[in-house]
């Protein structure tokens, strides 16, 4: 059986950090994989994090089953993270999955299941998994016009035009924040815009939500979203805590199903559980355990939030930094958009050849759509980067 099987791709990023391990240059800057790391290259454990930890250690007297959907309480504090009060909790149905990939990979499914010709529109570019798993499941993808490689910011015109393509009973995925790769995102009006023409040609919406409290913060990330929940007939959300709680490993995420028709609210729970139980049974515990005592417990969840807070704002200083500084090298406003990107991530929309210029003649390890993760970065490496940006003539 097994001679049957064919070599899958490497993964791309994985290849470029091993390069990075390999490579014996003093001045090599990581801008590959999309974790975040702080100014001495760690990935720290949160503060409240360790906290709820050691409580949990303290109190926690069974590790026995949860539920399929997990611990509702979980449910409740993620959906009031990301929807407040925009939609009732009577009209949501959610479960706790392995990471937001998890919570991606559990809504295909349920596309699929629900309306097998649905079509799944994506942005171009999007997070390359999206497109991975939905050709997995033979689920038919149609890109979208997204990213202005001329302004590096949204080409929203391309995308509306693309948009109402779409028939009835297609899906959309969006980024709810953050967007991965570009870090070009929808304002307010344009999410209105968008949400006007789901609900004109009959789409549904689904929403991609990794990075909420990376971008302009906790509230403002979540924006678009609650506006898509509160105005849709029916939309999907998958979040993921990996980044915002920095619990990568822990695998914790969350799909929800909204409609305004609050008599669908038990069949979608249904299926959500359905759903876990084909693919892993049980959803993981630990993480989603520490997320709901830390948004649970004032204490704690100040502590949370503020250091998030540090982090983003670590993170929009980088960008202003590397934007002055390629301001003061080209003496042009050409890379302002660095400074305009939200979240982790900003492309370039330089060529692979130039990426492969800046690896290889200054130690610039990048994602070869250009994407560099600005929280590989430090106020020393900056420089260094905007001048190889310039070197290379981008
Ligand atoms: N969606 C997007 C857009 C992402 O960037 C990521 C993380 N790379 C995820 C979902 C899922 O992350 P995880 O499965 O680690 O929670």
């Amino acid at each position: 059986m097994f001679e049957t099987l064919k070599p899958q791709p490497a993964d791309k990023i994985l290849a470029l950090m091993q390069m990075y391990r390999d490579d014996p240059r003093e001045t090599k800057i990581d801008l590959g994989v999309g974790v975040y790391k702080n100014a001495e290259g760690v990935t720290p454990v949160m503060r409240a994090i360790k906290a709820a930890e050691h409580k949990l250690w303290e109190e926690q007297t069974s590790k026995s089953y949860v539920g399929l959907a997990g611990d509702p309480a979980y449910s409740d504090a993620m959906i009031k993270l990301i929807l407040s009060d925009s939609v009732a909790r009577g009209n949501i149905a959610a479960a706790a999955t392995p990471g937001g990939t998890g919570a991606v990979r559990q809504a295909f499914e349920l596309i699929k299941m629900a309306n097998p010709g649905a079509r799944v529109f994506v942005s171009n570019p999007t997070w390359p998994n999206h497109i991975s798993i939905l050709n997995y499941l033979n689920i038919e993808t149609v890109a979208y016009r997204y990213f202005d490689r001329e302004t590096c910011g949204v080409d929203f015109d391309g995308m509306v035009a693309d948009l109402k393509t779409a028939n009835k009973g297609d899906v959309v995925l969006l980024h709810g924040c953050c967007h991965n790769p570009t870090g070009a995102n929808l304002n307010m009006v344009q999410w209105q815009e968008v949400v006007a023409i789901l609900n004109e040609r009959g789409l549904i919406p689904m929403i991609d939500i990794a990075y909420q409290g990376f971008g302009d913060g906790l509230e403002e990330d979540a924006q678009g979203v609650r506006y898509v929940a509160a105005n849709t007939p029916e939309c999907l959300i998958a979040a993921s805590c990996s980044k915002n709680f920095g619990i990568y490993r822990e695998r914790t995420g969350l799909l929800m199903a909204v409609s305004q028709d609050a008599g669908a609210q038990a069949l979608n729970q249904g299926t959500l559980a359905f759903l876990n139980r084909q693919n892993y049974s049980f959803p993981p515990d630990h993480g989603a355990r520490l997320v709901s005592m830390i948004l649970n417990d004032d204490a704690l969840r100040a502590d949370w939030a503020a250091e998030l807070e540090e982090t983003r704002l670590g993170m929009l200083a980088l960008r202003q930094q590397l934007a002055d500084e390629l301001q003061r090298l080209t003496g042009s406003d050409r890379f302002g958009f660095l400074a305009q990107h939200r979240g982790m991530f900003s492309l370039l929309g330089t060529s692979p050849e130039m990426v492969e210029k800046m690896r290889a003649d200054s130690g610039i390890y990048m994602v070869g759509d250009s994407r560099m993760n600005i929280a590989g970065l430090n106020t020393q490496t900056v420089p260094i980067l905007a001048q190889a940006i310039v070197d290379a003539g981008v």
